[in-house]
């Protein structure tokens, strides 16, 4: 079945949405209290749609792409080409950009598109064509609040939801505070916390004293290129350290694989440049047998169908960072809404990413929106 049907984009449309969260989403760098998202439809001879997502924040405060770079690449060259080229399969998409450098989120929400597109056209759901067929994935969630209080009040509704594994945002100062506050509330919590990069060497030994409460893995504590920092530090301590920001493409993973700069990673398929990659990274965590998971991108709806999809991939050996659709935003743009039940979310049985796209809600949330076609 696989490559037996050509894949030809007649025309694409990115549409640019402004959404306020019903919640900020605080970590040590940026609060977020509106998602900006571009969200990617390529269309086929035949009418079939594909949709993909642009996961860039609207600054660069988690990497240096942002939504109006992204904007730019994907109207200057990336949405040109993908209506220029047949593809047998989504990932010569990927290859066909090497020479534009960087961009990978812009590059990530055509490649999706794409890989909707392709599972559509076959008439099977997007998980078919890359994990083990699983009826349902485990939920984990982030608890970004601004205070403590508020943390704790989050925990509580969430174990509510049986999610199997809760990560908190933690920088200097606060490090310690926050874990010691979940943990005489609730020591067997499967608990972790992220630092998105923001120590320094010199502030570590509030991370030393972490190793304490039995976490599951500290995520990125150093800043994105501290390759031999992150190597020491996993050499230091019992607690497992997890790469997140560092792992920008599938050679960024190659790289520290061979360094063991750290016990755990994260794949995020936006970050890398799209499923194409993601599983290329995936299949190469598996094949070593290097813990992997999946994280999140406060994402709307459609980044989350491909990653309840993605979720499925046998590389995967902590739950992913996949909440359910009202923890961010009141409506979104794909029905039904992801929920969580006694800590699962269901996978999808239609064809591609199993959810139908609103375009009311794309009316209501536009700012921008413009097409190319084929000539
Ligand atoms: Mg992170």
């Amino acid at each position: 079945m696989e490559g037996t049907k050509l894949i030809s984009v007649e025309k694409v449309t990115c549409t640019h949405v402004r959404v306020p969260l019903l919640t900020p989403f605080v970590t040590a760098t940026e609060t977020v209290t509106e998602r900006e998202s571009l969200i990617i439809e390529v269309v086929d001879g035949d009418g079939i749609c594909g949709y993909g997502e642009c996961v860039a924040f609207s600054t660069p405060w988690y990497t240096e792409e942002t939504v109006y770079t992204a904007k730019y690449a994907l109207k200057e060259w990336l949405l040109p080409k993908v209506c220029e080229e047949t593809y047998k399969h989504p990932r010569e998409f990927f290859e066909s950009t090497r020479q534009y450098k960087g961009n990978y989120m812009a590059k990530a929400s055509v490649d999706l598109a794409l890989w909707d597109l392709y599972a559509k056209k076959q008439q099977v759901p997007l998980s078919s064509l890359i994990g083990m067929n699983r009826s349902q994935v485990e939920a984990g969630i982030v608890i970004a609040t601004e205070t403590e209080g508020q943390m704790l009040a989050d925990i509580s509704k969430a174990i509510e939801k049986g999610y199997k594994r809760y990560k908190i945002k933690i920088s200097p100062g606060n490090a310690f505070d926050r874990v010691q506050a979940v943990r005489r509330k609730y020591p067997d919590l499967p608990l972790m916390v992220d630092a998105n990069g923001t120590f320094s060497t010199d502030q570590q030994d509030e991370l030393e004293k972490l190793d304490r409460f039995s976490l599951l893995m500290i995520e990125q504590p150093f800043d994105t290129s501290r390759w031999l920092a992150h190597q020491q530090l996993t050499k230091q301590l019992a607690t497992p350290i997890c790469l997140d920001e560092s792992i920008d493409s599938v050679e960024a993973f190659e790289l520290a694989i061979a360094l063991e700069a750290a016990d755990v990673y994260v794949v995020k398929v936006g970050r890398v440049g799209g499923l194409s990659e993601a599983l290329r990274l995936a299949n190469m965590a598996h094949g070593n047998g290097v813990p992997l998971w999946l994280g999140g991108m406060v994402e709307l709806g459609i980044s989350r169908a491909h990653n309840v999809a993605f979720a499925t991939h046998p590389a995967f050996r902590y739950p992913p960072d996949l909440s359910e659709t009202s923890r961010y935003v009141a409506e979104d743009v794909t029905a039904p809404p992801v929920v969580v039940e006694k800590g699962y979310i269901q996978t999808r049985t239609e064809a591609g990413i199993g959810f139908k796209v609103k375009r009311e809600w794309m009316q209501s949330y536009r700012i921008d929106e413009w097409s190319v076609s084929v000539n």
